[in-house]
């Protein structure tokens, strides 16, 4: 899976572009040269072998020689809904979501979490979407979204066909096991799309916890430790992903 390359301008036609970081990587960290060839992708879904042609100060053009449709996402579409943890934990976290394959990451905004989606953030993440995409073989982006309120977010959960889980770590009214909460509706394969909400290092509210359930949401647990954000959501996004990848 090495000597990929993300284009930001959707491939068509028989030349290509890398610039900025992806560009500086192939040309002074690799030390391209015309005739070298690697694999180019632009998040469409399809990955591109490609030979180098001309090496600039800051792009390189392409020969793209074919496209080749190669699916690498998961069978069940996860919203990961979560309230950011601090700076590395941030990163950490997108990295490992785009290798289980996570569809969307949606910052939450929730009565105890504190902002940290500056928009300089979010680019990082999003630059941290490209790298792990790089690396795993993903050929569609996971979306960072813009920041919601977690009201807003819950709002959502009349999205047809879709499994709801609240991930809370005191066994409330209607909690579950996350087994059981899920399992027949992710791996018969019925529900292509699971929504999970993620809470912030202080945790969900109780009047938070109210409206989930208001909201028809799934409260499930994930052991019996209380887990950091980044280990929740991830112990989660595997879940589902482990799941839908049995039928
Ligand atoms: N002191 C907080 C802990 C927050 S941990 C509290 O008691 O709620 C951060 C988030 O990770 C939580 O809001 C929850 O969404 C998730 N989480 C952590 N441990 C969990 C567990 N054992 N089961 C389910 N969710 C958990």
């Amino acid at each position: 899976m090495a000597d990929r390359y993300f284009v930001e301008t959707a491939i068509a036609g028989g030349e290509a572009r890398l610039v900025r970081a992806e560009a500086h990587h192939l040309a002074h960290v690799l030390r391209a040269k015309p005739g070298d060839e690697v694999t180019l992708f632009d998040g469409s879904g399809a990955e591109f072998p490609a030979r180098v042609e001309h090496v600039g100060r800051s792009e390189i053009e392409l020969a793209v020689l074919s496209r080749q449709a190669v699916d690498r996402e998961t069978r069940v579409r996860l919203t990961l809904g979560v309230a950011l943890p601090k700076g590395d934990r941030q990163r950490f976290l997108v990295e490992k979501a785009v290798e289980l394959g996570v569809a969307c990451l949606v910052p939450l905004q929730t009565e105890r979490s504190v902002d940290r989606e500056t928009p300089s953030a979010l680019e990082r993440l999003r630059r941290a979407v490209i790298e792990a995409s790089k690396q795993c073989g993903r050929n569609r982006l996971m979306e960072i979204a813009t920041p919601r309120k977690l009201a807003d977010f819950l709002a959502d959960s009349t999205t047809k066909g879709a499994v709801h889980l609240f991930a809370h770590p005191i066994a409330g009214p209607g909690a579950k096991a996350f087994v059981d909460a899920c399992e027949t509706s992710i791996a018969s394969g019925d529900c292509p799309n699971v929504m999970l909400a993620v809470g912030p290092e202080g945790g969900f509210t109780d009047s938070e916890l109210n409206f989930a359930l208001a909201e028809r949401w799934e409260i499930v647990g994930c052991g019996e430790r209380i887990l950091r954000v980044e280990t929740a959501a991830l112990a989660l996004a595997a879940g589902v992903m482990l799941l839908s990848s049995r039928a």
